[in-house]
């Protein structure tokens, strides 16, 4: 069967209602796993987790998917990324923040508008396929590509990202920030973006039976007036959105506000009203113990980027900011959208990080498992609905195919599978009681096409940087 025939058969069999359930399957929860049982999901809800002689008898004419050998896990939530950033893997994971290898030529600057949705795109399909179910794309000016990448079938958060500072730029480099001058705040650029937000909630927020949602987001500490900040904290409150910015993910970033705003980055966002339990903000990288208590004292939610940390040689204090009473979330950030990764290199540099007596038990797997699912569900104030495979909870889960050299045996699957799995573990993808991806193949865009498109594009754009002088790779030196 082709596969527009085949979407056309499962979209009109979910439309009548038809049900959906795993049989013999394993539900997996941070809490707690459930062996050889059956769910169901009846629309776009858990309707029913117990033994398989019970629940498919319940469910006549149901699509029964077979789990043996496969687990159930709630989709991964990634609280942070920036899509468009696939062209420049290879690029921006190995030189620090922001960049310090000054190409000849920005790869983002030779794409046309379209490429650059294709390499959205493309972000969008890495993210199905390795097990995400919702994510936030944060970034400025989305509504251009809000249309194809909602097509994507993900639970999208469009996150529009809005700044105000006209003399600077973006994220400050270590070797500028002590030149620039002191903050010129723009009312007609925070106009301008405050505008850019509305718009796009107008258009898009709950589209999709709720799928698309639309939060607002301070671009940078740095570049965040207090009226912007206050601004787009009233945004959210008034809509009860969740709503996030970068903070403390550099030096040169808190060094400029201390020396400009006279405040280090979380006690300038304290002041504009801004930190609160809405807030997921990005990284918390550089804290020290006011930062730390800050965040804590108001509830502060952290996304943590753990992989994208790791390659910048910094991991955020997150023992102190969780004891501090900051729940944990985690994103992607750059160049790779698998969340999967994200949770290994959580897991273990929070244990480096950690000075527990006994070091190496903590946190757990299951720990991470909650911080992906659970914790993302919190930032996107939607934890009595997801983040957990429960009945009347909307059913946004992942099918993992467990029969792999590297998950059998197992005395505990969570253990196993956040320490050895794959991406190509994950064989559905179900989000809103709807499969995005069955059995790896991805229902909603044309993988195909997709990867064939955007390998031409990439080679164009890196043969043309390339050309356009050396691109020298500082490496060890070996005795
Ligand atoms: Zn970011």
């Amino acid at each position: 069967m082709g596969s527009v025939a085949l979407m056309m058969q499962q979209a009109s069999a979910q439309a009548k209602g038809r049900a959906v359930v795993f049989t013999h399957v394993s539900v997996v929860n941070p809490d707690g796993t459930q062996d050889d049982v059956a769910l169901a999901v009846q629309g776009n809800r858990i309707a029913a987790i117990g033994p398989t002689a019970t629940v498919v008898p319940a469910y006549p004419g149901a699509d029964i998917y077979d789990g043996r050998g496969k687990a159930l896990i709630s989709g991964l939530v990634n609280c942070h990324a920036h899509l468009s950033a696939t062209l420049e893997r290879g690029f921006n994971e190995d030189f620090g923040f922001p960049n310090a290898l000054k190409l000849p030529v920005r790869p983002a600057s030779l794409l046309s508008g379209e490429e650059r949705t294709l390499m959205i795109m493309i972000g969008a399909l890495e993210a199905i396929k390795t097990g995400t179910t919702s994510l936030v794309q944060f970034e400025g000016n989305i509504a251009p590509y809000a249309g194809p990448l909602t097509k994507s079938g993900l639970r999208m958060i469009l996150m529009e990202s809005i700044a105000d500072n006209d003399s600077v730029a973006g994220a400050l480099s270590p070797d500028g920030a002590a030149h620039l001058p002191a903050p010129v705040w723009s009312p007609k650029r925070r106009d301008e973006g405050m505008q850019r937000i509305h718009d796009l909630y107008s258009a898009w927020h709950g589209k999709n039976n709720g799928r698309v949602m639309v939060f607002p987001a301070a671009s940078l500490a740095e570049t965040s007036s207090p009226e912007l900040l206050k601004a787009v904290r009233g945004f959210a409150d008034a809509h009860e959105l969740g709503y996030s910015i970068h903070l403390s993910q550099s030096h040169a970033e808190v060094d400029y506000m201390v020396k400009h705003l006279g405040l280090r980055p979380p006690a300038f966002l304290d002041k504009s009203e801004f930190l609160g339990p809405r807030l997921f903000a990005a990284h918390c990288r550089y804290m020290d113990d006011n930062d730390i208590a800050l965040l804590g004292r108001t509830k502060t939610m952290i996304s943590h980027q753990a992989n994208m940390a790791a390659c910048r040689g910094v991991i955020p204090p997150i023992p102190a900011l969780r004891a501090a009473g900051s729940p944990i979330a985690l994103g992607t950030d750059n160049n790779t959208n698998d969340l999967m990764s994200v949770m290994r290199t959580a897991l273990l540099t929070e244990r480096i990080k950690r000075d527990d007596p006994f070091p190496g038990t903590l946190p757990q797997p299951e720990d991470s498992l909650e911080d992906a699912t659970l914790g993302g569900a919190r930032a996107l104030v939607k934890e009595k609905e997801l983040g957990t495979l429960e009945v009347g909870k909307i059913a946004d889960l992942i099918v993992v195919d467990t029969m792999r050299p590297y998950l059998v045996p197992a005395g505990r699957f969570i253990s196993a599978w956040i320490h050895n799995g794959q991406p190509s573990d994950v064989e559905s993808v179900m989000v809103d009681g709807e499969f995005i991806m069955r059995d790896r193949k991805v229902l909603t865009l044309d993988e195909a096409a997709l990867l064939a498109e955007a390998d031409k594009v990439g080679k164009r754009v890196w043969n043309k940087v390339k050309a356009a002088g050396p691109i020298p790779i500082p490496r060890v030196i070996r005795a």
